[in-house]
């Protein structure tokens, strides 16, 4: 299976930083990679639904370089521990396991269910 993805150039960046300005919910006002939170993110994968819950087609994930080589090689255990890392580092240290488990299903569950498949 591959995932429809395009480069991230200076064009679809600046589109990004316009969104990211006027939505409240990112944390970063830079796109990141929406999986392991690295600053240089290099594709965007197309999502068929947006986050708001509307069905239409539009570039939703961003990827690092190393994000991008484990989602098109489909290492989703890998995947998996690299989002955990991620949000242990961004939550309070008490934070229960299960629940930061339980988050990362939930937004690699949000990826498969609607990323775009060629
Ligand atoms: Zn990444």
């Amino acid at each position: 299976v591959s995932y429809l993805k395009k480069p991230l150039d200076s064009a679809a960046l600046d589109t990004l930083r316009i969104n990211l300005s006027v939505r409240s919910d990112k944390i970063a006002s830079d796109p990141v990679c929406d999986f392991c939170g690295n600053h240089t993110p290099v594709v965007v994968y197309a999502s068929s639904r947006m986050s708001t819950g509307a069905i239409r087609q539009c570039w939703r994930w961003t990827a690092c370089g190393m994000c991008e080589a484990l989602v098109d090689t489909d290492k989703w255990t890998a995947m998996h521990r690299r989002v955990t890392a991620r949000l242990r580092k961004m939550l309070p240290p008490h934070m229960p396991k299960a629940m930061i488990e339980l988050a990362v299903s939930v937004t690699l569950e949000d990826f498969h269910k609607n990323v775009v498949r060629e």
